[in-house]
């Protein structure tokens, strides 16, 4: 599909060269500089592509968070992985800089396809850094990564890197993110990368109930969640949800509780004030009935 639109921007592109030269010929007989003819060239079919490929209902990324890499001659995956260098860059100390610069000793970056290639990186990673897991993302998908690491319980950083036009050998752009909780969201809210659910930093009830770095039980979200299991059993009369973490019970009382509650009738929990939900309880109309 991407490939088709390039052909067909390179094509209007010869097409727009020809009609101009014979405008040009009019004005002026002598020979067409070479040099200018071939960037015209190069210009108009990217810009032909860009025309071709945009929507305004695209999900623009945060341009705030965003530095490209500019390295033309580095092959694609060369430039992802020096995009991860510049992420890495603007978190954290420079041991870890140093030590995942090294990776690229281990790995033939070249032999990989990009997916690949980014699989291997985050084995490496979690061997010896630990605390990195990467993020791809892609102008073609959305606010969903094409590629997200494994996770693994060390992980405490995003790395995020984005691609514009990743399937256009010539137009590709790559950018190293340097916050991706602010790739989609200049302002106040954040990005969750896992779950994919922009929120405002208070109200962590509102990831989606699929994200793992949320705790379903007092709604905190972040690296050291969801609590754990400790086996104890302290149900909270207010919301009918039973905790089995101490601290767990105690930080859900803070915001969770008025806003998350369990059905007594259905068992179901959801969130109070999330627009547009209303708990439509199947239980609860048949008992009324009898
Ligand atoms: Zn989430
Ligand atoms: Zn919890
Ligand atoms: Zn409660
Ligand atoms: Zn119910």
């Amino acid at each position: 599909m991407t490939q088709d639109l390039e052909n067909r921007s390179k094509a209007l592109a010869k097409e727009w060269i020809s009609k101009l030269e014979k405008e040009r010929l009019k004005v002026n007989s002598g020979p067409v500089d070479e040099f200018v003819a071939n960037q015209t060239l190069t210009m108009l079919e990217q810009l032909f592509f860009r025309y071709m490929t945009t929507n305004q209902t695209q999900e623009l990324p945060n341009n705030e968070v965003l530095i490209p890499i500019t390295h033309e001659v580095l092959s694609f995956n060369k430039k992802i992985f020096l995009a991860f260098c510049g992420a890495l860059s603007s978190v954290t100390p420079k041991e870890d800089l140093t030590s995942f610069t090294n990776l690229l000793d281990d790995i033939d970056v070249d032999s990989f396809s990009c997916l690949a290639f980014l699989e291997a990186l985050q084995k490496a990673a979690n061997l010896s850094c630990k605390k990195y897991r990467l993020f791809l993302f892609s102008n073609n998908n959305g606010r969903i990564p094409v590629f997200k690491g494994d996770r693994i319980a060390s992980h405490r950083f995003a790395l995020g890197v984005y691609v514009k036009n990743q399937f256009s050998q010539h137009m590709v752009e790559v950018y190293a993110v340097t916050n991706v909780s602010r790739l989609f969201h200049p302002k106040n809210k954040t990005f969750c990368p896992d779950c994919v659910a922009c929120f405002c930093k208070s109200s962590a009830y509102a990831h989606r109930k699929t994200c793992p770095l949320r705790c379903p039980n007092c709604c905190k979200y972040g690296y050291d969640y969801p609590c754990a299991d400790e086996k104890k059993h302290l149900l909270c009369i207010d919301c009918n949800r039973v905790f089995n973490n101490l601290q767990c019970f105690k930080t859900h009382q803070m915001i969770a509780c008025e806003k998350v509650k369990c059905c007594p009738n259905c068992n179901e929990t959801y969130v109070i004030r999330r627009p547009k939900y209303v708990h439509k309880c199947l239980v609860h109309v048949t008992t009324n009935k009898k």
